[in-house]
Order: C-alpha cells, then sequence, then structure tokens
C-alpha cells in the first residue's frame, strides 16, 4: 500500500511522521474523507474548498490543493480498488511539546481505505453529551475526534452504527459522522449549521437534490418524526430504522427511499457535483 507524505509516494509501513507532529500531540490538523469509485474521487472539488476552511478557521498554513490533487490521483494509480475512501489529512506539523506552534511545516498524508458499500438502514442512539454550537472548532474537520470516539463506542454497545448529539440548547444537531434528517408530514428537514453540525458535503447534495428544508429541530423530534435517516460520505444516504428504544418498522420509509434513489442518480452522473 502507498500513501502520500514528504511531496511523493512512499511505502505506508516505513512511512513515518515526527513523534512531536502537532496532529499527534495535541491534534492540531484537519482532515477529509472523500469516496471514491472506480478509482475516481467523489466530488473532490467540494472536499478540498472544506479543508482549505478547516485550514483557515484553524490557522493552519493554506494547503496547496494542487498538491493535495495530485496527491490523491497518485495514490490512487498507486493502490487500485473499487470502492475506497481516500483520507487526507493535514497537520501543523512537528513542533515544540505543548499547544504553542513554532514555525514548522505541516504535514500532508494522503492515504487510502478499502470500504464496502453501507447497508440500506442502521439503529442509532443519542448520548447525553452535548456539541458546542459556538465553540472555536465548530463547523471545523479537525482531527480532534475523541468525543466521536466514545460516543461510538456507546453506540456499538447498543448494537448501533451511529450516536446523535443534541446542542448545548437542546436542538438536535449531528451524529459522530454523519448528518441527521427526519422526515415530518411527507416533508424532509435537517438541522441547520447554526446548530453546530459539519456543513457535511452530502448533506448539501441532500438538501439541494431533495429540496430538504433546514429547521432548527428539538431532540425529541426523533421520536415522533415518521422516518429518520442520515448521511454521510460513507454512508451516501442511509435509513434509521430505530433511534434509541424506537423502532421504525419498514426503514426506509417511502420519502427516505426516494431520496436515496435521488441521491444515487445525481451521484452517478456526475462525480465532482
Ligand atoms: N458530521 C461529522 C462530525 C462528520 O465527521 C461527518 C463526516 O465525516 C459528517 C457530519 C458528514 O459529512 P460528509 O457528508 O461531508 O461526509
Amino acid at each position: 500500500m502507498k500513501i502520500w507524505l514528504d511531496g511523493g509516494l512512499q511505502d505506508i509501513e516505513s512511512a513515518r511522521v515526527s513523534v512531536l507532529d502537532h496532529g499527534l500531540t495535541v491534534g492540531d490538523g484537519i482532515f477529509e474523507t472523500v469516496k471514491t469509485v472506480n478509482g475516481r474521487p467523489f466530488a473532490l472539488t467540494r472536499h478540498l474548498d472544506r479543508l482549505a476552511r478547516s485550514a483557515r478557521g484553524l490557522g493552519l498554513p493554506e494547503p496547496d490543493l494542487d498538491e493535495v490533487r495530485r496527491a490523491c490521483a497518485a495514490v490512487l494509480e498507486a493502490n487500485p480498488m473499487p470502492l475506497g475512501r481516500l483520507r487526507i489529512t493535514f497537520t501543523g506539523g512537528h513542533g515544540p511539546l505543548g499547544s504553542d506552534r513554532g514555525d514548522h511545516g505541516p504535514t500532508l498524508v494522503v492515504a487510502l481505505g478499502d470500504t464496502t458499500r453501507r447497508p440500506d438502514s442502521t439503529a442509532v442512539i443519542t448520548v447525553p453529551w452535548t456539541r458546542n454550537e459556538r465553540g472555536a472548532l465548530t463547523g471545523l474537520k479537525t482531527t480532534s475526534y475523541a468525543e466521536n470516539v466514545v460516543a461510538l463506542a456507546r453506540a456499538r454497545e447498543h448494537g448501533a452504527s451511529e450516536a446523535l448529539f443534541g446542542n448545548t440548547v437542546g436542538r438536535l444537531c449531528e451524529g459522530t459522522g454523519s448528518n441527521v434528517f427526519v422526515v415530518l408530514d411527507g416533508e424532509i428537514h435537517t438541522p441547520p449549521v447554526a446548530s453546530g453540525c459539519l456543513a457535511g458535503i452530502t448533506r448539501a447534495l441532500a438538501v439541494e437534490w431533495t429540496g430538504a428544508a433546514e429547521t432548527d429541530l428539538p431532540m425529541d423530534v426523533l421520536q415522533r418524526a415518521d422516518e429518520v435517516f442520515l448521511t454521510s460520505t460513507l454512508r451516501d444516504v442511509q435509513a434509521v430504522r430505530r433511534v434509541d428504544d424506537r423502532e421504525l418498522p419498514g426503514a426506509p420509509g417511502p420519502v427516505t427511499a426516494k431520496a436515496m434513489r435521488i441521491f444515487d442518480e445525481h451521484a452517478t452522473a456526475d462525480l465532482d457535483p
């Protein structure tokens, strides 16, 4: 397996990043996960825009997006696989111990992982911890994911594949690695970005392609919505068949099934929408 590091392809077994890299010591880094289909990335332009936005938000140097594109192409060419995920990681680079940034250069790693198509439906739980809709990192795709790791572990303990967070004022926000949609009286709604959720690329496409509304929603909407679904790069549109103890029999329901079809049709027609 070849990855991109320090400006070129390297074997994953021998590639080395400094143990003082701030991505490791203080989580000072950003990332993108890009789905690939038959060796081609999906929605790469949108992912690179978000990478640049996250870098600006964190005060990291602007990533060289041409290099990132070259790196993605090189890694894909070196590791053919039908369904994969490119992982682009960009960190503050190695520096002094502690939270101060030195004047060290950034580290860029592009790796490719295998992936399988997700099932059409899944179970989720809600967790009592909150997303901060007004934090310094809100809306940035940073490598500080430990809270998501903890929440996902709890979801797994409950036989679920995702955990959903509310925000500090009790509104529905997002999952550890996905955005959430609900269907009420035939209309599709998803929390606005102001709720503190990540501006998911799949979310944005689903909103554009299905006409879903961005609506401030209470947490208990999950207990009364007719249908619930998730969106993410690796799930696309995925129906929810259980939220905590509430079963949603027949998931995907008709509105979710239509959203899945619409998404698949558009995504197949245009790889860089
Ligand atoms: N929310 C969080 C916290 C995420 O990590 C992700 C995906 O990585 C998403 C939402 C979904 O975003 P996207 O559709 O761009 O994959």
